[in-house]
């Protein structure tokens, strides 16, 4: 049976703590699903479609390597919707440090009651990639700030270049 992971997040913009939970999660499935969030009135600074085109980009070679098939898509609905309608069994979350503890096991809670059939697994974070956040990417981008050792290496010009024409 293909086990199928469904990994949800903003990825606004994709960062190494992304590439990092991305990279191991693709040893514990066959087909791992990156959800990227579009939901209206959520806003963000890359559109959906630049999100989902950074991702692929990043993750071009990593599916080869493990012979688990990558898939990118974006999602407006439920998290739980997303993972049932794509086929998925598990969801796949990265964990930080504590606050991302507390505030994952409430989600993790919630989505176990509205879909008891789906499993949440978590990795934590390698300590290379512990202290990397979207929003703190974002905030040094916008001050004009070197992101490079945030965000894959891919996706710097465009991250960069995205913040000085806004
Ligand atoms: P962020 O919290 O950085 O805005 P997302 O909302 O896109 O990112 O998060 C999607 C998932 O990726 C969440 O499970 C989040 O905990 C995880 N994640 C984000 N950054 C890291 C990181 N540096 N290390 C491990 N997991 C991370």
């Amino acid at each position: 049976m293909t086990k199928t992971a469904f990994y949800p997040g903003s990825f606004d913009p994709p960062t190494l703590g992304h590439l990092d939970i991305i990279s191991r999660g693709v040893h514990l499935v066959d087909h791992l699903i990156i959800g990227v969030g579009a939901h209206p009135g959520k806003n963000s600074v890359f559109s959906a479609a630049e999100r989902v085109n950074m991702l692929e980009r990043a993750c071009s070679n990593l599916g080869d390597k493990s012979g688990t098939k990558i898939s990118v898509m974006t999602y407006d609905k439920l998290s739980v919707d997303a993972v049932r309608s794509s086929g998925a069994t598990i969801i796949l979350r990265g964990l930080r440090n504590g606050t991302d503890l507390d505030y994952e096991g409430q989600l993790a809670g919630m989505n176990r009651e509205l879909a008891n059939d789906v499993e949440t697994v978590f990795l934590l974070s390698s300590a290379k990639s512990r202290h990397i956040t979207a929003t703190l990417v974002r905030q040094i981008a916008s001050m004009g700030g070197d992101v490079s050792s945030f965000v894959p290496q891919a996706l710097v010009t465009e991250i960069t270049e995205k913040f000085l024409s806004a």
